[in-house]
């Protein structure tokens, strides 16, 4: 069933179905789940298969009956919905109704997956492919007429089987695709059946299954597409060898600086792309990561987050440490220039302390035809602000606690003018194994221009497994307990520690 018709179903004032005279309908059971507090209409057959002296006559009064009910409602203001099994234009009895209403009242018909998709997919085989023609028969027509049909056509789906079924076999065996045809009972449905057509007992076979002669093209192109497929393979394996082994093509001129989604690939097809991956949830993945992501032949980075991308055997993934960010940058833009499309993922923003500066500055001096795009993730001090309200409600700033790439008293020095000008500040690596002091330092600048009292959020592998986020004052925060995986948020004069738990910090002074 498509989202349109449960939307619908959902939505109706009254369902209508058509069922046989033991009152089983098909189309109610598919529906059934969906179905609440709706009107039901059941339409039920005055004949089914049996002859009678007047079907023509007794059906029609049948449908203008049902039509008539139906009007009732629809003049009453309800919304009626019609169930049909597959799709309704598709020798669905709706018909009879959509000629007899349509002209009156608003009429949409919603597609449905036919027997005929429903079976060729059940099948794993495809119907037409190229050019190849496809004929839908009711088995109900003549013989001859079958044979005639069939024996022109490349593809074919027989419906209306049942007792159709030992005419419609013999109609295959005359024009010689007997041994084509296959045979789909309940296609979809749990009690689904498949097998070679010629081969069914006839008196087993229900109205409710199809005839299906498959794609002959398919047929013959499928060895061929397999003995190529693997060819490629082998030729791709060698061709990624070489890239591995960091041969480097001759460097042309071409496109420079990050470019957008749409942006100029470079002279080999190669880019660089470097991902945030936010935090560590999946649902903080951004769409646009997670298509760049599939897009990569080659994932570079910090082995800890590489870890974090599903594995993808056609992927290459090159995990290293954390050390020398320029290093990983040339390897990733050294891939790119062999036309590789490598991703280079950083934790949260790649802007914020982390890959994007290393790619674009390498880029700029040694790569300039290799195009590099930013895509942006969720930074850290966003994913612990929003898990204890706004403490980033107004200016703030981040600061690294790192001296590792930067010396301490610059560090010293901004901590003091952002507390001086009393902007609320995001601390990332606050700490790490061997650096342990920093946090302490920092507090005492910190303490030079802040009350002790100032909220403090303590915001520890947000997203993951060990996530802790709570609040302390800072005169009593506890450098022991911030280590590398720790983001702290000191909030300025006017942040606010509610009694409900949450910080905030108000837009207006
Ligand atoms: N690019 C990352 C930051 C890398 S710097 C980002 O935008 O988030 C590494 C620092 O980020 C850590 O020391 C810690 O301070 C912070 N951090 C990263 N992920 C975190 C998480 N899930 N929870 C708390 N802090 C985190």
């Amino acid at each position: 069933m498509t989202v349109r018709a449960v939307e619908l179903i959902r939505s109706a004032d009254v369902v209508a179905y058509h069922c046989a005279r033991h009152g089983r309908s098909n189309a109610r059971a598919i529906a059934a789940q969906y179905l609440g507090t709706q009107v039901e209409e059941a339409l039920t057959y005055p004949v089914t298969t049996e002859s009678t002296d007047d079907y023509q006559g007794r059906i029609d009064a049948f449908y203008t009956d049902a039509a008539a009910r139906l009007a009732a409602h629809l003049d009453a203001g309800r919304d009626v919905v019609v169930l049909a099994e597959g799709d309704p234009f598709f020798y669905g009895s709706y018909m009879h109704l959509h000629k007899r209403l349509a002209h009156r009242y608003v009429a949409e018909v919603v597609p449905g997956v036919t027997s005929v998709s429903a079976a060729s997919a059940a099948l794993g085989t495809p119907l037409v492919e190229r050019d190849e023609v496809l004929t839908v028969l009711p088995g109900t027509l003549g013989e001859d007429e079958l044979v005639r049909r069939l024996a022109d056509t490349d593809a074919a789906a027989v419906m209306k089987l049942g007792r159709t079924f030992t005419g419609v076999r013999a109609a295959l065996r005359r024009s010689g695709r007997a041994d084509e045809a296959r045979y789909v009972e309940r296609a979809s449905t749990p009690t689904e059946r498949q097998g070679r057509l010629d081969e069914v007992d006839p008196a087993s076979v229900p109205y409710f299954s199809v005839g299906i002669v498959p794609s002959r093209v398919h047929v013959e192109t499928t060895e061929a597409a397999r003995a190529d497929g693997e060819a490629r393979s082998l030729a791709a394996s060698e061709a990624s060898t070489l890239a591995a082994s960091g041969s480097k093509a001759t460097p042309s001129t071409g496109p420079t600086g990050p470019t957008g989604p749409t942006g100029p690939t470079g002279p080999t097809g190669g880019i660089v792309t470097v991902v945030g991956l936010g935090p560590g949830a999946r649902d903080r993945l951004t769409p646009e990561a997670a298509t760049a992501l599939a897009e990569a032949d080659d994932v570079v980075g910090y082995a800890t987050y590489v870890a974090r991308v599903p594995p993808n055997p056609r992927q290459r993934v090159h995990g290293s440490d954390n050390k020398v960010e320029s290093e990983r940058a040339a390897f990733a833009l050294d891939l790119a220039r062999t036309g590789r499309r490598v991703a280079v993922v950083s934790s949260g923003d790649p802007g914020v302390f982390a890959m994007a500066s290393a790619v674009v500055e390498v880029a700029s001096q040694d790569y300039p035809e290799v195009p590099v795009r930013v895509v942006p993730g969720v930074t850290a001090a966003h994913a612990v602000a929003a898990r204890i309200g706004a403490p980033l409600g107004h200016d703030f700033a981040t600061i690294s606690l790192s001296d590792r790439l930067k010396p301490w008293d610059v560090v010293e020095r901004r901590l003091a003018a952002v507390a001086e000008a009393d902007m609320v500040v995001a601390l990332y690596n606050p700490a790490s194994r061997s650096r342990t002091w920093q946090v302490e330092a920092a507090r005492e600048v910190l303490l030079k221009f802040r009350d002790p009292t100032t909220p403090v959020i303590v915001g520890r592998d947000v997203d993951g497994p060990e996530e802790s986020v709570h609040v302390v004052e800072l005169g009593t925060l506890e450098p022991s307990e911030v280590d590398m995986r720790t983001l702290l948020i000191v909030g300025s004069s006017q942040t606010r520690w509610t009694p409900t738990g949450a910080v905030f910090t108000p837009r207006r002074y």
